[in-house]
């Protein structure tokens, strides 16, 4: 399917294949497929004519399961933490890799993290010949764990403990990425990202309306609105999905946009929920340009970190499962509106990788998962960078 910028909508148009190998568009938008059809096959429709076989993309990408764990008879979690990284960063990282690999893209990929997205896309370029990659992220502000699974990889995938915020890391790839053709970016802009999120959406979907308690409803725990945009996009395809809640942390940008009309981006805030500390959600320009008026879509609100902490306790004691300070967010989010019929909550991380936050409040040990504790058992390894764009050109 052709695709087109969110900045001209008129194009120049680029086929899907050619939007997913540039990221971002030449005039600064983010490429998005001309329509959105109404299909429950929801990646088929847009790789129709294309030079990829997304079946085959898909398999070899996702050899994990998404599978729901029901917490009461309509409330479920999304375990989207089952793949090499435990986290749903897994899902689009591996989906990118693979296109990239397919289109034949040999490149550098530049990517600036908040502690997910580095080590997902770390592991799927892993190895992968032809592929180097660059992992930028602030020192001190990832979790030790998430920070030893940065460094754990080595080969071709090489990790800088920045002294600066996430947006230091961020303007530094920006930077980079226009100085040095030869590098490609791996941020949630990337369409490549993006789609692949629709399938567990749809399959959830699916799987709550034959059980016949349909249709389902979505808290997402949301950040540069990636996950959630992909459940909204599966909804406009016609899958059963009824209301989609946005679950952000003290970084309000998003709810004080829905409740005032006014958007307003400002600087991130550290929370115990860091994957989500964004100042200026940067799928936003998507969601706005197929639904200018974007409350009428999604509804949010936020969650501080007394009420995580507070959330992962109670969810231990009512129900025995430890969940990361991501997914209580959305839990609390829809403690607060219990609405009736079915709800999902995206668990977008695996509790082990937060457990210096979680194992204190639940008093126990939260053990990795197997990929998980075979990266932590590997040495890790990150150079100091300082915050400047000339130090990380010197680098590549
Ligand atoms: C990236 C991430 C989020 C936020 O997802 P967005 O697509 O950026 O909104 C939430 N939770 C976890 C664990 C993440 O890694």
């Amino acid at each position: 399917m052709r695709c087109v910028s969110t900045r001209s909508p008129r194009g120049p148009f680029v086929s899907l294949s050619d939007a997913i190998a540039r990221g971002l568009a030449p005039d600064g938008g983010l490429y998005v497929p001309e329509r959105v059809p109404r299909s429950r096959d929801v990646l088929a429709p847009y790789f129709e004519g294309e030079a990829l076989d997304v079946a085959s993309v898909v398999r070899a990408a996702f050899t994990f399961p998404s599978p729901i764990r029901w917490l009461d008879e309509r409330t479920g979690l999304l375990e989207l933490f089952h793949g090499p990284t435990a986290a749903f960063k897994d899902f689009g990282a591996r989906f990118l890799a693979e296109s990239l690999a397919r289109l034949g893209v040999r490149s550098t990929i530049l990517v600036a993290t908040s502690g997910d997205t580095g080590a997902a896309v770390g592991a799927a370029f892993w190895r992968r010949p032809g592929f180097r990659v660059v992992i930028l992220y602030p020192d001190g502000r990832v979790s030790p764990r998430q920070a030893h699974q940065l460094g754990a990889f080595g080969d071709n995938v090489r990790a800088f403990r920045v002294a600066g915020t996430f947006d230091d890391c961020q303007r530094m790839v920006k930077e980079a990425l226009a100085a040095r053709p030869d590098t490609t970016s791996a941020n949630s802009i990337s369409l490549g990202r993006l789609l692949p999120q629709l399938t567990y959406y749809a399959s959830s979907a699916l799987e709550v309306e034959r059980a016949g308690r349909g249709p389902a409803s979505y808290v997402v725990p949301t950040g540069n609105l990636g996950n959630a945009l992909a459940c909204v996009m599966a909804r406009d395809m016609g899958l059963p999905i009824g209301d989609v809640v946005l679950a952000t942390n003290v970084n309000r940008v998003l709810p004080e946009l829905l409740e005032t009309g006014e958007y307003r981006p400002a600087p991130a805030v550290p929370t115990l929920a860091n994957a989500m500390d964004v100042g200026a959600p940067s799928n936003l320009e998507r969601l706005r340009f197929w639904h200018p008026d974007v409350s009428k879509v999604v509804s949010a609100d936020s969650v501080d970190d007394a009420a995580i902490q507070a959330t992962i306790q109670r969810v231990w004691k009512e129900h025995g499962v430890a969940v990361c300070p991501h997914t209580a967010c959305g839990l609390e989010v829809l403690r607060r509106r219990r609405a009736k019929g079915t709800w999902l909550v995206a668990a977008t991380a695996h509790p082990a990788k937060f457990e210096t936050v979680v194992e204190p409040l639940i008093g126990q040990k939260v053990e990795p998962p197997a990929a998980l504790a075979e990266l932590l058992a590997r040495p890790a390894h990150a150079d100091p960078m300082p915050p400047k764009t000339e130090a990380l050109l010197a680098r590549l």
